[in-house]
């Protein structure tokens, strides 16, 4: 049985790398679907999207109105820190596979209750076009 829950935050980055307009400054109106495999519980639950919510939430907060930087990326955060706003440093370039692996990797490290066996995540960066990995649990 698979369980999914759909959440969604505003965040800046920029490709440090890319030769087009993703150089630029610029935003998202960032969505990941997350996706729990198991055996449902004696109730009938995989996992209570309550649960969910208080395992992902936290992760979408500290991302949310935020920029997601790369630590290389001195001139970006002397800037950000110079206008006192919000944001993220990541070691990896910011796009949507990246930030995909993030969340996967920090969603696989918490609690998660024994009954459930996979997990998946799907980063869209815009309504068309998304990232998506899975693992096992
Ligand atoms: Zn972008």
């Amino acid at each position: 049985m698979k369980i999914a829950k759909e959440f969604t935050w505003e965040m800046g980055h920029r490709l440090t790398f890319h030769k087009g307009k993703c150089k630029n400054l610029h935003g998202h109106s960032y969505k990941c679907m997350v996706e729990l495999t198991g055996e449902p519980d004696k109730n009938g639950m995989v996992l209570d999207y309550y649960d969910v919510k208080k395992i992902i939430e936290p992760l979408i907060d500290e991302m949310d109105h935020s920029f997601m930087v790369f630590s290389s990326d001195k001139e970006l955060m002397h800037a950000l820190q110079t206008l006192n706003s919000r944001y993220v440093v990541v070691d990896f370039e910011t796009t949507a596979e990246n930030i995909c692996l993030y969340l996967l990797d920090k969603i696989k490290s918490a609690k998660l209750p024994e009954n459930v066996s996979a997990l998946k995540v799907k980063v869209f960066e815009t309504e068309n076009t998304y990232a998506e990995e899975e693992t096992c649990i």
